[in-house]
């Protein structure tokens, strides 16, 4: 190690995981995708392909057990994991499941943990075939991989968009977010005065959308009935802005994105403008959608125009005209990406 300290904050999460991996070549042949997608691709003959993707939740920078129900935080981790595989065009087949807990959980609490990853695994009928378990001086830690299957042919990477390309997102979007600020504001309420019930009316569904987000298999399915295949492929874990990015970077090319096409549920909508915050930027700089987010040719339009699980929100252009997000009044802003940045 050299003298020269560089603080993590300076160069971001994927700066750091470039700065880490970028002398990693990869030395076999079945390796089709090592790092930079949603999930890695490997090869094993026949046409087929295994897909494998690990995602690690970190108590007090993931989730806050004061209003994360155990249930329901071993149901997310097992279908944040599962939209990896998805963002692949893939199915997943199986899951493992490491844990890294301190003595101030009973095992009563791990096994309502283990209930949540229980009723996932039923939900999208994958196995539970292994993990770890060790313990922590502070808090818990859970680190899933998950494993899919796909035909070679059906894979589809973030690199694939092409200049015209429809850019497409599935379900609504920001709501997740705007749970998390609900939940956030009834916390501090609640430790400010443990007296007052905390206030969650009317905001089932953008509490349900952080709590228990899906992994999107069934938009796989819709996609297969109407016979198109992605040209590029992700999920919406960070903000919709830093997964453009990630496609763009990827494909090497610009994208506008239109204010007015951004599907946001009225709920989230409502609840943003009660905490004064721009619906658009929740979208935008919010995270934990797990909706899909693809392009698909011009020549799909007919297929998924009107199409009530899925939206049409901009279209790929040509990388040197940047990533541009149009505003209701018809101004075009360049799109800069912010995501989660933990550090
Ligand atoms: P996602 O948001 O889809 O989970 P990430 O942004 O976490 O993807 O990761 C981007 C890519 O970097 C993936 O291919 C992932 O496997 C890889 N990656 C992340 N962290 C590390 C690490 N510490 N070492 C090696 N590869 C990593
Ligand atoms: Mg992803």
């Amino acid at each position: 190690m050299s003298e020269k300290r560089t603080e993590l904050e300076e160069i971001g999460e994927f700066g750091l995981i470039d700065q880490l991996t970028s002398s990693f070549a990869n030395q076999k042949p079945s390796t089709l995708k090592g790092i930079g997608d949603d999930a890695a691709v490997i090869d094993i003959g026949g046409g087929n392909v295994q897909l494998i993707s690990t995602d690690m939740l970190v108590e007090g920078v993931h989730f806050n057990l004061m209003y994360m129900p155990l249930k329901h935080l071993g149901y997310k981790a097992i279908a944040v994991n599962l939209s990896d595989i998805c963002a692949m065009n893939a199915t997943p087949e199986q899951v493992t499941v490491s844990i890294a807990v301190s003595n101030r959980f009973p095992l009563e609490a791990l096994e309502e943990l283990y209930s949540g990853i229980k009723a996932a695994c039923e939900n999208y009928s994958v196995d539970l075939i292994g993990g770890d378990t060790t313990s922590s001086y502070s808090g818990l830690v859970i680190s899933v991989t998950a494993i899919g299957q796909a035909k070679k042919n059906d894979i589809v990477y973030r690199s694939g968009a092409k200049e015209h390309d429809l850019l497409v997102v599935s379900g609504d979007l920001g709501a997740a977010y705007m749970g998390l600020q609900v939940l956030e504001r009834e916390k501090e309420v609640f430790q400010a005065n443990p007296d007052i019930q905390p206030d969650l009316d009317g905001h089932d569904y953008i509490i349900q959308r952080q709590l228990k987000p899906e992994a999107r298999v069934d938009i796989l399915n819709f996609l297969k009935k109407l016979e198109v295949k992605p040209t590029s492929m992700i999920d919406i874990s960070d903000g919709l802005a830093s997964e453009i990015f990630h496609l763009c970077k990827s494909s090497t090319t610009g994208c506008r994105i239109y204010d007015e096409k951004l599907p946001i549920d009225g709920k989230t909508s409502m609840t943003a403008i009660d905490f004064n915050l721009d619906p658009a930027t929740c979208v935008l700089n919010g995270g934990e959608d797990y909706e899909l987010l693809f392009t698909v040719s011009q020549e799909d339009y007919d297929k998924i125009a009107g199409n009530p699980h899925m939206t049409i929100i901009g279209h790929m252009t040509d990388v040197s005209e940047g990533v541009y997000f149009v505003d209701k009044n018809g101004s075009a802003i360049e799109l800069r990406a912010q995501g989660w940045n933990h550090f």
